[in-house]
């Protein structure tokens, strides 16, 4: 039976991803460069499907490693999460952001088309609608960018949408993510920051757990009810789910779609500090600090195309979410080195 490469197959959505495809009798093959992952997260993967993740090391602009991998693995499809998504780096190193994510991409697709392989499902994310005047976001909202990684997924859009139009074999979902968050209820896998997390979940679990000592809420003059920014949390299996419908509705239609995933539903940070503390039953101190530079107030999904299109909606609620971040941070205090 033919595979579905998913690249980036070791990172925090992919690992995920994995378990819902081979539960729906899919077979994947994960493609990973370890840039910003390690091998222990197939392994956990392995460890809960109970059966091995066959996986390739290589990087999506090595077109001679993306050959052998086309030439010796039969292929059906492409999941394509490989890429760079620290916003403050992407400032820092745009040419690194835009090599990796939109030369990478190319690379990928010009391997896929000269093996015939023409259904792709794509990461995006809800960072293209930029700061958003219209709550909730319409897929057809305005699209926009004000950092190399925003830039790099509204180009990538383009180009995507470019090739359709080129050649109408070519099935494409262009999915945007709201913000994942939580991990496998199994606690083995989860998200797995390098360094000083950027996100919000992983620094409130970083505190809860002891290895931070506050968080630093980033504004609370927000025009939002609390005035902190609010933002459309989804746990990472519900979205993990979203990539096997999306997979499912390519094998019966053609053309390009891009849809949200993400709940409709809003919190702010203080919700979600209380929710963490409250239904964990664990401290998490935190200090109002300055807004972040280039942070938005208010963002979250119309979630009803993903319904339409896939028959997908979230089901997890915002309890399941910081249950399960808090499961795998307090198994794996320090990743899957822990
Ligand atoms: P992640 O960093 O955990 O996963 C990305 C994986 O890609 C990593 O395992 C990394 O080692 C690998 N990778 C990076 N560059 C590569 C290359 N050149 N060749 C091969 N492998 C490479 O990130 P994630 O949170 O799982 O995100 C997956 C995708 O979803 C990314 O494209 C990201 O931009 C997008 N996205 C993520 C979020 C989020 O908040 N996590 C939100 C919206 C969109
Ligand atoms: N946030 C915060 N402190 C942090 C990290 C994030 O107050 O240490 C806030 C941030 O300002 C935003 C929300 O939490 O309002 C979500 O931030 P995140 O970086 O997780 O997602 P994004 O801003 O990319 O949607």
């Amino acid at each position: 039976m033919p595979a579905i490469l998913l690249t980036g197959g070791a990172g925090y959505i992919a690992s995920h991803t994995a378990i819902c495809l081979l539960e729906a009798g899919f077979e994947v093959l994960a493609l990973d460069n370890f840039s910003n992952s390690q091998p222990q997260a197939l392994e956990r993967v392995a460890q809960i499907c109970g059966r091995s993740i066959p996986f390739v090391q290589a990087d999506i602009r090595d077109e001679a490693a993306l050959e052998h991998v086309f030439n010796t693995h039969q292929i059906s499809a492409v999941v394509h999460f490989a890429g760079l998504k620290a916003v403050g780096e992407s400032t820092e190193k745009p040419l690194e952001y835009y090599d990796n994510n939109v030369a990478g991409t190319v690379t990928l697709c010009r391997v896929m088309a000269r093996h015939g392989v023409k259904q792709l499902v794509f990461s995006s994310s809800a960072t293209v609608y930029g700061d958003a005047q219209k709550m909730p976001i319409c897929e057809d909202a305005p699209r926009s960018a004000t950092n190399p990684y925003g830039q790099s997924k509204l180009m990538l859009e383009y180009i995507l949408a470019d090739l359709q139009a080129s050649d109408p074999q070519w099935r494409i979902a262009v999915l945007r993510y709201f913000n994942p968050v939580g991990a496998h209820p199994s606690g083995l896998i989860g998200e797995n920051p390098n360094g000083i997390p950027n996100n919000l979940m992983p620094f409130i679990s970083q505190v809860a757990v002891g290895k931070r000592a506050k968080l630093s809420v980033f504004g609370d003059d927000y025009a939002t009810p609390d005035g902190t920014g609010v933002r459309d949390y989804i746990h990472v299996m519900d979205l993990a789910d979203g990539h096997v419908k999306a997979l499912q509705y390519l094998q019966q239609q053609a053309g390009l779609v891009a849809v949200n995933l993400g709940t409709g539903q809003g919190y702010s940070v203080l919700q979600m500090v209380k929710a963490f503390s409250e239904i964990n039953q664990v401290a998490v101190p935190y200090q109002i600090v300055a807004r972040r530079p280039g942070d938005i107030g208010t963002c979250y999904a119309d979630a009803r195309l993903a319904l339409q299109l896939f028959g997908w909606k979230a089901e997890r609620d915002l309890a399941d979410m910081v249950r399960d971040a808090w499961r795998w941070q307090q198994q794996n205090p320090d990743g899957y080195c822990s």
